[in-house]
């Protein structure tokens, strides 16, 4: 059984998160969407808003299971029996950032691998900070994230 964990902030997920779901979840038996807890960030959605966003979304795929976690990435790994991650690359300068990561994550675990997934051209130039920005000017994010997260996105800014 390959089991590979998905990890990110997804706040809010966006269509290219939504990609390299699907993606994934077509190339390892189970796939577990990690909702990152991070007290640090000032985020907008609470962490289980998140989860709940992406299990709505992933309802329909079997293989997919959403979960919430907080501390180090590779202890949460070794708690759910994976080891696998998978991270999207959208240009080089992601490129710097995650190579860095994946081999810290190496020396901590040495049996992890980091699958990386290359975006799709479509969703090149997305993020969540772009789909915050635009929102929180009033922009219209349909061609950003999946329909039902929408209005959960616009309710935050008119509150
Ligand atoms: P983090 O805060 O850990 O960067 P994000 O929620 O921003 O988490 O992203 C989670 C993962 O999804 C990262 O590997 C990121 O590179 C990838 N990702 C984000 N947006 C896209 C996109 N448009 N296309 C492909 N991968 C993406």
């Amino acid at each position: 059984m390959r089991t590979a964990i998905y990890p990110g902030s997804f706040d809010p997920v966006t269509l290219g998160h939504m990609d390299i779901i699907k993606r994934s979840a077509n190339l390892f038996d189970e796939i577990i969407v990690g909702v990152l807890n991070n007290s640090a960030k000032n985020a907008l959605f609470s962490v289980n808003e998140r989860v709940s966003m992406i299990k709505e979304l992933t309802k329909d795929m079997p293989n997919v299971r959403v979960d919430s976690f907080d501390g180090l990435l590779v202890d949460y790994c070794k708690k759910q029996n994976a080891n696998i991650i998978i991270r999207g690359l959208r240009a080089v300068t992601d490129f710097e950032y995650e190579i860095q990561i994946a081999q810290t994550n190496k020396v901590e675990y040495p049996d992890i691998e980091t699958v990386f997934l290359t975006t799709d051209l479509r969703y090149s130039y997305l993020s969540s900070t772009i789909v915050r920005e635009f929102a929180s000017y009033g922009g219209d994010i349909t061609r950003f994230v999946p329909e039902s997260v929408i209005p959960l996105v616009e309710a935050k800014y008119k509150a």
